[in-house]
């Protein structure tokens, strides 16, 4: 498409992917910085039971702040991580602290499941399993009260060996989700090859669900399949009452999305669990 373009055009997509590299190099040289300079943060985002609407668990979402103000949404900056191999120091750090924070609303009483996002890179490393097993062991938190977050793409792309290290995740006892399902590849039928415990259903399908009718009849069986084959489903991006209503209804066992609460400083985040009993 750019030779189409002419000369012209040709410099001109080659100005815009130098600035766009450029840009890149930026955010990973403040990234190597963030760190060490304690810029990263873990916000939580509760999800609710869909039935009772109490908290049952919180997703671990990274925040960088700095001077005050946020550096760089997670949408801008994940992607430069994983290019880089930024995000095997920095999702070593996430999931050490979200099981420690885990652990601590545990020993208050309050246990909450923490969800932690992991990226390809991370999975793919041969030590993971031990590593994963080590951070448990080192905080204490029981295994139960882990979720981790894998893409479709993950869960695919892997053949036998991925299907052992799940295997071996789930009987640590660690739970697994997917993660924006519906979005990628993963077609339904696989699901079941898979040890997975639970689907989020994408925001996208969310979105659209009180105003698309199609959007609505492919929500729902997708919830209905990944029942009948004994996963649960979580829905993420819920913002109105009118979508919870439906995915209730539907057949969701959690829902998380702003009008349930939005990802908050760990502090914050206690105050809606209320004190411990
Ligand atoms: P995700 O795992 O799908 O996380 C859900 C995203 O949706 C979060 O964006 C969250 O703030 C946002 N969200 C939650 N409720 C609503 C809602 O009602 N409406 C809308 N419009 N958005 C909502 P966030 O925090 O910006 O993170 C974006 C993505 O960055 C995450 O998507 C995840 O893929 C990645 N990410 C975040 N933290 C980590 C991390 O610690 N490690 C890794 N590997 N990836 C992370
Ligand atoms: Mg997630
Ligand atoms: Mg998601
Ligand atoms: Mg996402």
């Amino acid at each position: 498409a750019a030779k189409a373009q002419g000369l012209h055009g040709y410099r001109f997509f080659t100005a815009s992917m130098n600035e766009r590299a450029r840009a890149q190099r930026r955010i990973e040289t403040a990234l190597r910085q963030a760190l060490p300079r304690r810029e990263l943060s873990l916000h939580y985002q509760p999800k609710v039971d869909a039935q009772s609407g109490r908290i049952v668990g919180a997703e671990a979402l990274l925040r960088w702040h700095a001077n005050g103000r946020v550096q760089y949404e997670p949408d801008q900056f994940i992607p430069v991580a994983e290019d880089t191999g930024l995000i095997l120091p920095i999702g070593a750090w996430v999931l050490r602290q979200a099981c420690k924070q885990a652990q601590l609303w545990q020993l208050r009483g309050q246990p909450v499941a923490v969800s932690v996002n992991v990226s390809p890179l991370q999975f793919q490393h041969a030590d993971f399993y031990s590593w994963l097993d080590g951070v448990l062991k080192e905080t204490g938190l029981a295994a139960h009260l882990l979720e981790l977050e894998l893409t479709e793409r993950m869960v695919m792309s892997g053949g036998d060996a991925t299907t052992d290290l799940l295997q071996r995740i789930k009987q640590r006892g660690v739970r697994l989700s997917l993660d924006d399902f519906g979005t990628g590849y993963c077609s339904l039928s696989y699901l079941k090859h898979f040890p997975i415990d639970a689907l989020k259903i994408d925001r996208v399908f969310v979105r659209d669900l009180t105003s698309d009718r199609d959007t609505a009849t492919i929500t729902s069986a997708i919830i209905a399949m990944a029942r009948s084959l004994n996963k649960l489903v979580i829905a993420e991006g819920v913002e109105t009452r009118e979508q919870g209503a439906f995915l209730r209804l539907a057949g969701c066992s959690q829902l998380q999305g702003f009008l349930y609460g939005a990802p908050l400083p760990a502090a914050e985040f206690q105050k809606l669990l209320g004190e411990p009993a």
